[in-house]
């Protein structure tokens, strides 16, 4: 036998067991993103390396080890997209969507990065992001915020997630604050870990998330960002609280909290579990009013959020949520015997029009009863439909409830329909 090839470490299938709950997850992003009137936006999966580069930041886990860089057959250097952000503001300098406008979009899809697989982290992973600009004051904070608690909400994840919120101020403060923080760890230089002794220079904030608790109990002593803010920034920051507190969004001031991309200021926030274990960060996100800038732009605020879809789909999993998300099937039709094949897929059809939403599989491949209803049950349907020639000839259809011990019925085949209707 020939060899099988496998797919690539790090990168999943979505098998037909695990895609009605992705489907169920994707279905409430669409609705939650319309509900606030974003637009989608759809960027290519490859990207020239120097647009992340120049984004992310060049010391940052991402672009220092994380990305699938390839020179293309002309000798450019590109790489698959490790995030969504970049892409976006490349397409909206590119096309004129940004400067002295306002958008909110949001985009969902796969993403790369180069890590090492685990639960909750993988090669290919997907996300699904939001991004306002032209808004530079905290209700835009807020309402992406919202809009992801919304999310919480229609899954049943309110329970299980907690908000984590910060500051960064602006990047003057943060030069500031930068300079304190890199004096404070040169005084205790010696009991760091090799990482963060590394990081105190080139990315001195990231000490901060370091998970080495003779680290973090060090940094007990750090100035905080919070005592360098200016008045603007901290009345941003005050009123974001105070909208959050409106809108009855429970958080956490976390003065820890820095994100791993270079482009943050003011505010920054992740959404956590601790049901997932390591990989407790499910969605997460902040201001970066420099990057369309950085970017070639002309200044634009903005603000958005990535959520990561592989880790919501373990926690709707891991808890049990799934009790609510739809089957393939809601009714399968069989055909007991020759004469009745051609009635049973005009019955199918007729249906199929009658009910749009109505899930209907049609029996194939001819079989005793005993093996149609096989079928049926495999299909995960709620109920078949039996058509045979007794049925015919009065023109009624039995209809068998599967899931449930009611009675099998007969229904006429007028009201076909508006009996089935109701299983969806
Ligand atoms: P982490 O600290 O877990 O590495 P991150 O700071 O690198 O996360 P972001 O770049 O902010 O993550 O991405 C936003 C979200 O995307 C994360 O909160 C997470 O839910 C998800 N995510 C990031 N990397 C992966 C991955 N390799 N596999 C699965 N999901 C991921
Ligand atoms: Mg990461």
């Amino acid at each position: 036998m020939a060899k099988q090839i496998q797919a690539i470490r790090g990168m999943n299938d979505i098998l037909p067991t695990q895609s009605p709950v992705w489907q169920k997850v994707e279905a409430v992003v669409r609705s939650a993103v319309s509900a606030y009137g974003y637009s989608e936006i759809r960027t290519p999966i490859v990207e020239s390396t120097d647009l992340f580069k120049r984004s992310i930041g060049d010391v940052t886990d991402i672009v220092e080890k994380e990305m699938y860089t390839f020179e293309d057959r002309n000798g450019d250097s590109l790489s698959l997209r490790p995030e969504g952000t970049a892409s976006t503001v490349r397409a909206g300098n590119e096309h004129g969507l940004l400067y002295n406008q306002e958008q909110r979009l949001w985009y969902m899809g796969p993403m790369f990065r180069h890590e090492r697989p685990q639960k909750g982290r993988y090669r290919q992973f997907h996300q699904f992001g939001v991004e306002v600009y032209g808004i530079g004051t905290a209700d835009a904070d807020a309402e992406v915020l919202m809009l992801s608690n919304r999310l919480w909400k229609e899954l049943g994840l309110t329970e299980h997630v907690t908000l984590e919120l910060n500051t960064l101020g602006d990047n003057h403060e943060r030069a500031e604050y930068r300079d304190a923080l890199v004096a404070f760890l040169e005084q205790h230089k010696d009991k760091l870990d090799e990482d963060s002794q590394r990081r105190m220079y080139t990315n001195p904030l990231r000490v901060l998330d370091s998970k080495d608790p003779q680290v973090q109990a060090i940094l007990a002593d750090a100035p905080e960002l919070m005592s360098f803010l200016g008045e603007e920034s901290k009345n941003h920051f005050n009123q974001l609280c105070e909208l959050l507190e409106a809108a009855g969004i429970q958080y956490r001031i976390n003065p820890r909290l820095v994100r791993g991309l270079d482009y943050y200021n003011r505010t920054v926030f992740e959404w956590v579990t601790d049901s997932l274990g390591a990989q407790g960060t499910v969605l997460a996100g902040g201001r970066y009013d420099g990057l369309v800038g950085q970017l070639g732009g002309k200044d634009t605020p903005a603000v958005g959020f990535a959520m990561g879809i592989e880790r919501i789909v373990l926690l709707v999993e891991t808890l049990e949520l799934t009790a609510n998300v739809a089957g393939a099937v809601d009714v399968y039709v069989t055909a007991m015997g020759d004469n009745c094949r051609i009635e049973a897929i005009k019955i199918a059809e007729e249906l199929r029009n009658a009910v749009p939403g109505l899930k209907v599989m049609s029996h194939c491949g001819g079989g005793n009863f005993k093996k149609q209803m096989k079928r049926a049950d495999k299909s995960g349907a709620a109920v078949a439909l039996i058509i045979g020639e007794n049925e015919l000839a009065t023109n009624q259809i039995a209809v068998k409830p599967l899931r449930n011990n009611d009675e099998q019925q007969l229904v006429a085949r007028e009201a076909l329909a508006t009996v089935l209707a109701e299983l969806i």
